[in-house]
């Protein structure tokens, strides 16, 4: 198997980026990831200011997947993701996350991690689920910053992806270009204060070109459930788009309505954010698999 050393990372997805290595379509591909600071913060006495704000949300990237052509779809099984630290970095500041503006300095917290759990402040234990905030392809047009999610996937900071999920993601330029870092251990829906538990680590992804697939891609599915993941400037857009995407998903690959598929939508989805504090926000919309068995539509 490859493996592609955290030396090689971008800071934004772009069609311009020279490919680390390329690998047939099907091939398992490890990643080393740097956590989103590039690793710069050892301990709580790091100075936030002296932070090299350039070096942030390093995608560890990209590979050139063979036979891989605009209009196909990747197909990213995520097969395991190993936390290369017994300690996760948080951040908080003024400006930072959704309530950043009640802060009056920054701090630099390190959090121990032990034998599957966290230990956060207040003694409180919380357990691991390692999941990838930056994942994606090249977008067809302009370069978008690691930082930044949108239709290529990138920093969507979308919980679901973890270990054992497959995500699909749209091929806009040939090889595809995908990448991905900013390693969580465990994170909450929204990322409120603007960070997960940061930590390096390696990812091993089976990466396989889907040809003739139509799908609102980036999808994600899950023993549980299938989901829709969009991104938009406010929330209200992203959850729109989400649920637009799961709708006409629905109808096109079952024989219902556009109309019953929404109702059926309704009553047994559910909307759900990602992430609040990003340049733009993300949502997923989330169709458990029971339902989709009931309607004969498989994503595997
Ligand atoms: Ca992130
Ligand atoms: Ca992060």
């Amino acid at each position: 198997m490859e493996k592609i050393p955290r030396t090689h990372v971008v800071y934004a997805m772009s069609r311009d980026n020279a490919p680390v290595i390329s690998i047939a379509s099907g091939s398992d591909v490890c990643f080393e990831t740097c956590d989103c600071f590039e690793d710069q913060i050892a301990s709580e006495q790091a100075t936030f200011t002296e932070l090299d704000w350039s070096r942030i949300n390093p995608a560890t990237g990209p590979v050139y997947v063979q036979d891989a052509e605009p209009g196909d779809i990747l197909r990213v099984a995520i097969k395991r993701i190993t936390p290369r630290s017994n300690q996760a970095v948080m951040v908080t500041a003024p400006g930072l996350g959704v309530i950043g503006d009640q802060l009056q300095q920054p701090q630099i917290r390190t959090i121990p991690l032990e034998e599957g759990y966290a230990l956060l402040p207040g003694g409180v234990r919380w357990p691991l689920k390692p999941m990838i905030g930056v994942i994606g392809v090249a977008p067809a047009g302009e370069a978008v910053p690691c930082g930044t999610p949108d239709a290529h996937g990138g920093n969507m900071d979308c919980k679901i992806i973890t270990e054992g999920c497959t995500l699909w993601l749209p091929v806009n330029v040939p090889g595809a270009l995908f990448a991905l870092g900013d390693l969580h251990a465990a994170m909450g829906d929204g990322e409120v204060s603007v960070c997960g538990l940061e930590i390096p680590g390696e990812v091993v992804v089976n990466l396989t070109v889907v040809k003739e697939c139509t799908l609102p891609t980036p999808m994600i599915s899950t023993q549980e459930a299938l989901y829709t993941v969009a991104s938009a400037k406010t929330l209200d857009d992203a959850a729109k788009l989400a649920t637009h995407n799961m709708a006409h998903f629905v109808a096109d690959h079952s024989q219902l309505s556009l109309a019953d598929a929404i109702n059926v939508l309704s009553i047994t989805g559910d909307l759900q954010i990602c992430q609040v504090v990003d340049p733009l926000k993300t949502c997923r919309f989330s169709l458990p698999r029971s339902v989709a068995t009931q309607l004969n539509i498989s994503l595997d």
